[in-house]
């Protein structure tokens, strides 16, 4: 029967109970479930051992033999089981502490001893082996690698440890090596990319003959994973390409007033492209989707208001929406600016602190298509505010926005509006192409000239002196600093009193000076007042908590110092290191943590010393961290889980599996033909199986 469709419980060594663990702790429902868990490791068992060559503990070794004499020692509890084993020239001592009534020994019986050695007064022994009868033993347990398998608590309560993994898997191997399984993936694709077929891949990932064939069934099966989450991705985005889009053919007044004579300063030559590119969709009447990455003061804010000026001239209404309100105020602000010369252009601001008061004139301004531009924040999606013809939806830092969020955006309007996410994250290619793989991606890859680097520097708590004397200096020479602490959440009592203290001593510290405080904590209105205030250059120190992480901009400020840097992701220090750098005065960001440090500290520490580079920076958290913890991607999520691809080591073979999956959908959008016919099988089959694989679309 196929093993796709025959129920785990049905094979031999698994039973109801087993199978209901089977299935709540792995979600392995078939016996082609428990074929895709793949072992963590393998021990080598082609390898047989006599006892004195044994001179190492830790390593598991196999030997065979036969017992000479077994004898038990104490009473109950205490009660160990002692036996000699020889190997017909040597003999080691074999010890039982625990089940030593279950311990079934007999003479005149060869056993395949395997185990780990382990050394006791000045001898080795084994404590524990496995013994089987050599009459029982199975050619694949001796046949080359030895897989082990990862369980859960609940597994073992339940008896299904390693090795019973490894029974319920080797009894499946024959009829998997007689009959077969239908391949994954086409003949074609398979013989292109060099893969090994299905079958011969399960039965090697689980008792390979050496290491080179387990390889190449591991690199088989990682190209089946990322293959298919591509192809749902990219499914999804053709799917969406058949989406109508307001068409925006026109570039007009508005955009070429500004364009001709409101532009502070020239574009740099990535600005141009990424505005070309957006052009390009514009008019392609179908609706963009596209991800704006630029680093920290890379100039994003100009590009999404030149793309505002499309829409506008095309008869339509823009939004761009901020993850915070000092973020959508300050958008506002330079945004109006920018705009002062052109009457013609009508941009409010909506956020969480508009008056239903204020409001009011808004939501009809809005619906009577008055206003041709709305910032704001999450107060943005909400139901009651209804545009006349909204076109275009601008997204700032997009990992604060979750899915569910985005599609709300669409239904703005009778067709989904185009939408331009903008983030200052960098993300690594091998993350972007899978979190947003669905996402056309515009990078903005060159500063603003005239721009100073960072200087980075990374300092013990110990060198207070000196860099209160550094502050002093810099504040003498008329610029700001910002002094940024963390804030975690299971903590933000702590938190919350390291920062008033440290506030408290820079007081003490410089009396002569002003110093400004805002944390989460505060009312907006005090929280803004504060930041106001610095940023008019009224207070010389900020002493903030990270809510001044995203897109705050204040270019007199040219000293970041960040205390308990250890507490920070790699990208959120790079964040916040972005918050300087701003203006024409060399800045400086300082890194402050305890003298001891753990070794990933010291080496987030290194890199960020090292570069300004935010792409780099990005795939050293990825290498770092693992994608699971990245910044953001827990909460615009990796929708599935990979079993045994990694996106920080397997770039190369997701680039390969990306454009297989591409080449398929292009010529086939649907999977209509024949012959893609097993590939909307299986995408459906893991919709079925994989939970959460349905929210990617
Ligand atoms: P971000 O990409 O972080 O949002 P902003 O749009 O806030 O960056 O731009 C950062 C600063 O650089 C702003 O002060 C902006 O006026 C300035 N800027 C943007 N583009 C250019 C340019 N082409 N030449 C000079 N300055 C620029
Ligand atoms: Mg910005």
């Amino acid at each position: 029967m196929d093993l796709s469709i025959r129920n785990i419980e049905y094979c031999k060594g698994v039973g109801a109970k087993r199978a209901d663990i089977l299935r709540k702790e792995l979600g392995v429902k078939s016996a082609l479930d428990v074929l895709y868990q793949f072992p963590y490791k393998y021990i080598d068992r082609s390898r047989f051992y006599y006892i004195h060559e044994i001179e190492d503990e830790d390593t598991f070794v196999q030997v065979i033999g036969h017992i000479t004499e077994w004898h038990t020692i104490g009473i109950g509890n205490a009660q160990r089981l002692s036996a000699t084993f020889t190997d017909g020239r040597h003999s080691i001592e074999l010890v039982w502490f625990k089940g030593v009534k279950y311990v079934k020994l007999e003479r005149n019986v060869q056993y395949l001893l395997f185990g780990k050695p382990s050394r006791f007064n000045h001898q080795y022994n084994f404590v524990h082996p496995e013994l089987t009868p050599m009459s029982k033993v199975k050619p694949e347990m001796t046949q080359g690698l030895e897989p082990h398998y990862n369980t859960t608590e609940g597994m073992k309560r339940a008896g299904i440890n390693s090795k019973a993994m490894r029974t319920i898997i080797i009894q499946l191997i024959p009829e998997l090596r007689q009959r077969g399984l239908v391949d994954t993936i086409g003949m074609d694709v398979v013989q292109r990319y060099h893969l090994m077929g299905l079958t011969e891949a399960l039965i090697n990932i689980h008792f390979p003959k050496d290491m080179p064939t387990m390889q190449k069934a591991r690199e088989r099966l990682k190209f089946e994973e990322l293959f298919y989450i591509q192809m749902q991705i990219l499914r999804q985005m053709k799917r969406r390409e058949q989406n109508h889009g307001f068409c925006m053919p026109i570039v007009g007044k508005s955009f070429h007033a500004f364009y001709q004579n409101g532009l502070p300063f020239p574009l740099t030559n990535a600005q141009k492209r990424v505005i070309r590119e957006i052009q390009t969709d514009l008019k392609s009447g179908k609706q963009m989707n596209r991800l704006l990455q630029g680093d920290v003061g890379s100039g994003k804010t100009i590009v999404a208001l030149l793309t505002a000026l499309l829409a506008i001239d095309n008869g339509y209404q823009a939004c761009i929406m901020a993850p915070t309100e000092i973020l959508a105020n300050q958008h506002y602000q330079t945004i109006t600016e920018l705009l002062a010369p052109l009457s013609r252009v009508n941009c409010q601001l909506l956020t969480g602190s508009t008056t239903p008061k204020q409001r009011l004139p808004i939501h009809q301004q809005l619906q009577s298509g008055e206003i041709n531009i709305l910032i704001g924040t999450h107060a943005l999606i909400e139901d009651n505010v209804q545009f006349a013809n909204l076109g275009l939806c601008i997204i700032d830092e997009q990992h604060r926005f979750g899915v569910a969020q985005r599609a709300k955006l669409w239904n703005k309007n009778t067709q989904p509006p185009h939408i331009l996410v903008m983030t200052a994250t960098p993300i690594p290619r091998t993350l972007a192409m899978t979190v947003y793989g669905d996402l056309q991606v515009s990078i903005i890859d060159e500063l603003p000239p005239g721009r100073k680097p960072v200087q980075t520097l990374h300092y013990s708590i110990q060198r207070r002196a000196t860099i209160n004397q550094f502050i002093a200096q810099q504040i003498e020479l008329g610029r700001q600093v910002y002094v940024v602490y963390p804030l975690i959440k299971e903590n933000e009592k702590l938190d919350l009193q390291d920062l008033t203290n440290g506030y408290n001593q820079l007081c003490e510290t410089f009396p002569e000076y002003r110093i400004s405080m805002v944390h989460g904590q505060m009312r907006a209105k005090d929280k803004d007042e504060q930041m106001q205030r610095f940023a008019n250059g009224e207070t010389q120190i900020l002493v903030a908590t990270t809510v001044i992480e995203v897109g705050v901009n204040v270019p007199n400020a040219s000293v970041m110092i960040i205390e308990n840097a250890e507490r920070f992701g790699l990208s959120q220090l790079h964040q916040l290191r972005g918050r300087v750098g701003r203006g024409a005065e060399q800045s400086y960001c300082i890194l402050l943590t305890r003298v001891e440090m753990s070794k990933d500290t010291r080496k987030r520490m290194d890199i960020m010393v090292a570069t300004n580079d935010g792409f780099r920076i990005a795939e050293a958290d990825l290498q770092l961290r693992g994608p699971g913890d990245l910044e953001g991607t827990q909460q615009s999520g990796l929708p599935f889980e990979l079993h045994i691809a990694s996106l920080s080591t397997d770039g190369q073979l997701l680039e390969v599996a990306r454009q297989a999956a591409l080449e398929i959908l292009d010529a086939d959008p649907l999977l209509e033909d024949m012959h893609n016919r097993i590939y909307k099988q299986r995408l459906d089959y893991l919709r079925i199986t994989a939970g959460n694989w349905g929210e990617i679309s």
